[in-house]
């Protein structure tokens, strides 16, 4: 009989622990403390040379724990934990989505180099790549989201130095989604085997049970876990999965410039990762019935649902081919522009007027005003970040109470 494979739903509750080594204890403990105590030299001096990526990890070898900023058991437990749904070979917790993305970006990075971006992506992600790369002689430019594949190729041609391909699928908060085969595709065509093009993808929208970016080419895969990781809205994280070669790199960034995760945020992560699933279906659930409601708005002039006819055939055919669901992110455009839409941000009495996603409540925002404030006018018009745009991250209240609730706030217009 072939070998029973254990789901990402039952592995997620018991890999990378074990309760012997804790006193038998059935939830893990959190373990407070910056330093840990080397058996002996010898094993102190080994934890460092793998820690440094001096020499590398024997098959089996569990090295010494050195100190938090390196590694934690909290923080490794998780990334043993979450590698099950994305199906990496490794994962590094951070303390941030933007420590996740920008210690991944500036491990494969240098001056000199270029970096082509799907547009729009999340508001500090822009900032980062617009301004803080360039600071650092690191030349960005981005395509539309849902470009062409002649459309990617022709940017990366025209910039032989490209050393990454930054996707992130669904956008936020448009909602367009980037063909990550064909990012692969120009990745392989136009990079060499000693400058070789990574494809680096923000998988926060809909990951990590929606999509799964390594599976479509993806060299890394990229998450802010304060959102359905965490799942709650009462932590901030990040995380970045792919290869052990490619996730042993960034750990090395990470150690150095200091953004790993901590204890007590990783356990509260460690404790939200078993109703991960149920979380993002029902939540997707609820989603599908507000999408389904605002479409027949008369007030609402357009829709964005990852698969919604609304989005254009390409992108429902896109849809279908690299994910397996739509996930609990939606944007619309009200009738009218910014009084118009802060009239309904105004009047919504159950959804809470707050950035973030991905957590138990709903969260409703402004785009423009707020998550992508720093976006000038013309990136902003080009990228389709309007000033009639409310984006919604639904939650797990009763989705006919989110329906009147966003009813009662239309009338408002
Ligand atoms: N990526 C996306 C798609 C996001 O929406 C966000 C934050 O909202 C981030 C990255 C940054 O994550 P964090 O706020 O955890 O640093």
């Amino acid at each position: 009989m072939p070998r029973h494979k254990v789901k990402p739903q039952t592995s997620i509750f018991s890999k990378g622990y074990d309760p012997q080594r804790s006193e038998g204890a059935a939830s893990v403990p959190v373990f407070r403390t910056s330093t840990f105590i080397f058996p002996n030299a010898a094993a102190g001096k080994r934890a460092f040379e793998i820690a440094y990526g001096l020499e590398p990890k024997r098959p089996g070898e569990s090295p010494a724990l050195i100190y938090t900023r390196v590694n934690n058991p909290n923080s490794e437990i998780v990334e043993d934990r979450v590698t099950c749904w994305d199906g990496a070979e490794a994962a590094a917790l951070f303390s941030s989505g933007m420590g996740a993305i920008s210690a991944s970006c500036l491990t494969f990075l240098r001056p000199g180099d270029t970096l082509v971006f799907s547009d729009p992506v999340y508001g500090g992600t822009e900032y980062f790549f617009r301004h803080l790369l360039p600071s650092f002689g690191i030349r960005t430019f981005s395509f539309p989201a849902g470009a062409s594949k002649e459309d990617i190729d022709r940017l990366v041609a025209e910039h032989p130095s490209t050393k990454v391909i930054y996707i992130e699928t669904p956008a936020n908060p448009t909602l367009m989604q980037t063909d990550l085969r064909v990012a692969r595709e120009v990745a392989d065509a136009r990079g060499t085997r000693e400058q070789p093009i990574l494809v680096l993808v923000d998988n926060t929208m809909l990951g990590p049970i929606f999509c799964k970016p390594l599976q479509h080419g993806a060299d890394l895969v990229l998450y802010s876990a304060t959102k359905f990781f965490g799942g709650h809205s009462d932590l901030v994280a990040g995380l970045a999965m792919g290869s052990a070669e490619l996730v042993g790199r960034v750990k090395v960034t990470r150690t150095i410039l200091g953004s790993n995760s901590d204890p007590d945020t990783a356990w509260l992560i460690l404790r939200s990762l078993g109703t991960l699933e149920i979380l993002m279906e029902k939540q997707q659930e609820h989603a599908v019935r507000v999408a389904d409601f605002l479409g027949y708005h008369p007030k609402v002039a357009k829709v964005a649902y990852p698969g919604l006819q609304t989005m254009g055939p390409a992108q429902v055919e896109l849809h279908q081919r690299q994910c397996t669901g739509s996930g609990s992110l939606l944007s619309f455009w009200v009738q009218g522009g910014e009084a118009e839409a802060f009239r309904v941000l105004d009047a919504v009495k159950e959804m809470k007027l707050a950035v973030s996603l991905g957590g138990i409540e709903t969260l409703i925002e402004h785009p423009s005003s707020m998550t992508h404030a720093d976006m000038t006018a013309a990136e902003k018009a080009s990228a389709g970040i309007t000033e009639n745009l409310i984006r919604v991250s639904v939650g797990l209240e009763d989705s006919e109470d989110l329906i009147a609730d966003l009813a009662q706030a239309l009338d408002t217009i």
